[in-house]
């Protein structure tokens, strides 16, 4: 007989650091991607990213002006107008499935300076961000050469032009993914504008389409500050934008562009329901929603920051939720026992601790594991508010960070009543073993995306937006497809 040896959890192998060790080939300063070479902004401008971990700069990184983005949206029309939109279909799709193979290819470099840029656990930017990358542009190289067959009606999809693409800095190389993959299989040159805290995997990234010999000019990218992003905008050589950031940026976007014939998607913030039933799988529950508020710091638009659960079981269900919270390692992002790496930034961090201060002060009661969190870097404990009032500003705002606010109800309507008292409307999420009641909630919560018995899962075949303030248009699938066709 033989027996089975017992692990001790101390001693044996939690809490051992386990640094990442893929070596990632940095330059001291990065250029702007235009027209296929990287060049300096015209201005001279420059600007710095760091580590947030460790606030230690990474690179130098040049700063688009006017001038610039001038001269690679020239070059998005010439390569649009010379290549491009003439290539036969099944040709543009060779070139998307060399470049998802070579991101398979060079994933580990990618997760490694994607953590290091942004802060997010190296387990998550190599089994979530990375992959799903690839993934995309698999996924729109298939429709590539079927584009003919994707939508019903008489006429033929065309591409539309030059496409300005602006996106943030809680995935960056996905969210660029996103954007750029369905673009560019429609027939559509891009120029692109990285968060400023995030733009290196942006950067590598444009040196892999340099690799995979892409066409020059069909995919530019400028790194920058705002104004860049509305320099993008305002261009008027671009025939369709796409944003994903705030909701107070999408909404002077949308305003910049009611005057214009421009095409616009805008992706933005988000402040979701997740709703646990009394018959709900508990601990399932639970892991659900650590997952749906605690992934990547919860620097996540569709994050189930609204927890709702029904009164009877809120005690058990907290209790539990606690003793998980308390397993959360806070730390290093490029280990891989860490749980919640660093804060985006700063000017994060602070927005978050603000927030912190203020739930209290409205009466919310805040609770937070006693994990240690290291000294240097933009750390934030996972946090829940419980009791809270549904005027509350940890209710109501977006707060973009490792934050839980906690409510409770009593029966199904008044349920769907509080998940929908939120003027967003990106995602949501239902735990309940009746598989009816699945079907009545998701009908009901008011949102582009609600999971059952799951969360925060995402795949290129489905569309993903929102209602209300949450945005206009849809990314992923064939819906995410449609908006960078024609079919007048
Ligand atoms: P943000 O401040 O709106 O910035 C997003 C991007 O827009 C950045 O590249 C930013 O450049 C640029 N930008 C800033 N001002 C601009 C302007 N006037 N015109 C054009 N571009 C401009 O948002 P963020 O703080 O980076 O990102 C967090 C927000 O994004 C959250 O609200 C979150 O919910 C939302 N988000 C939504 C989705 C979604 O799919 N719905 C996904 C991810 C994030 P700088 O970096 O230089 O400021
Ligand atoms: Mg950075």
């Amino acid at each position: 007989m033989t027996t089975s040896p017992t692990l001790n959890f101390d001693t044996d192998w939690s809490y051992a650091p386990a640094p990442e060790t893929a070596p990632v080939e940095l330059a001291d300063a990065y250029g702007l991607f235009i027209n296929g070479e990287f060049t300096d902004a015209k201005a001279g401008k420059t600007f710095g990213t760091v580590n947030p971990a460790t606030e230690k700069r990474l690179a130098t990184v040049a700063e688009a002006g006017d001038a610039d983005v001038d001269a690679a949206v020239t070059a998005a029309q010439t390569a649009y107008d010379k290549v491009w939109s003439k290539m036969p279909a099944a040709d543009r799709g060779k070139y998307l499935f060399r470049i998802a193979r070579l991101i398979q290819e060079r994933a580990r470099e990618f997760a490694v300076l994607e953590s290091m840029d942004g802060g997010k656990p190296i387990r998550e930017s190599r089994d979530v961000d990375i992959p799903l990358v690839a993934a995309h542009f698999f996924y729109y190289a298939g429709w590539a050469d079927k584009l003919d067959y994707a939508f019903p009606g008489p006429r033929k999809p065309s591409p539309v032009g030059v496409c300005g693409q602006v996106i943030p800095w809680n995935f960056p190389l996905l969210m660029a993914a996103w954007k750029l993959a369905p673009a560019l299989a429609c027939g559509n040159t891009v120029v692109l504008k990285p968060a400023e805290t995030t733009p290196l995997t942006a950067l590598k990234l444009a040196e892999l389409l340099r690799d995979a010999e892409l066409p020059p000019g069909v995919v530019n990218i400028l790194p920058g500050a705002g104004a860049t992003g509305a320099a993008i905008v305002n261009h008027p050589g671009v025939k369709k934008v796409a944003f994903t950031g705030s909701t107070d940026v999408g909404k002077a976007i949308a305003r910049s562009l009611a005057k214009t014939d421009k095409r616009f998607t805008l992706e933005l913030g988000g402040k979701a329901a997740n709703l646990v039933f009394a018959d709900a799988a508990i601990d399932q529950a639970v892991e659900g929603i650590v997952n749906g508020i605690f992934f990547n710091q919860g620097h996540v638009c569709c994050a189930g920051s609204r927890l709702f659960v029904e009164e009877s079981i809120h005690d058990e269900l907290i209790a539990k939720l606690q003793d998980r919270m308390k397993t959360l390692i806070v730390g290093d992002p490029l280990d891989k026992n860490t749980d919640i790496g660093a804060i985006n930034s700063r000017p994060q961090l602070e927005k978050i601790e603000h927030y912190l201060k203020l739930g209290q002060e409205e009466g919310a009661e805040m609770w937070q594991p006693e994990t240690p969190v290291p000294a240097r870097g933009f750390f934030c404990k996972p946090t829940l508010f419980l009791n809270c009032a549904q005027s509350s500003s940890v209710v109501q705002d977006e707060i973009f960070g490792p934050v839980l606010a906690v409510q409770t109800f009593r029966t199904f309507g008044e349920a769907m009543t509080k998940a929908n008292n939120t003027p967003y409307g990106l995602s949501g999420g239902v735990w309940t073993d009746k598989g009816a009641k699945v079907f009545k909630a998701t009908s009901k919560v008011r949102a582009g995306v609600v999971w059952a018995n799951t969360f925060n899962k995402f795949d290129p075949s489905s569309p993903f937006g929102g209602y209300k303030e949450s945005g206009v248009g849809r990314e992923g699938g064939l819906h995410g497809l449609k908006e960078y066709c024609s079919l007048n």
